[in-house]
């Protein structure tokens, strides 16, 4: 995953795609990040859904943020 700049505005981070994002997903991993530590992801419509399952299905808690 690359680097997000939150100001400009943020690719999907889905492999291979270009589309701009829509939204943020906001997550950790529980098992190697601190309650303070937050990864961020970009995804646009399409994309949004499978990226938050991809979290999900490991038990990852995140959470969703609409890219202003
Ligand atoms: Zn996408």
């Amino acid at each position: 995953m690359s680097e997000t700049d939150p100001v400009n505005a943020p690719v999907c981070s889905s492999r291979g795609c270009r589309a701009d994002a829509a939204w943020m997903l906001l997550w950790r991993n529980p098992r190697i990040h601190g309650a303070e530590r937050v990864k961020r992801w970009a995804a646009c419509d399409e994309h949004l859904p499978v990226l938050r399952d991809f979290l999900t299905a490991r038990g990852f808690p995140c959470e969703t943020a609409k890219v202003e």
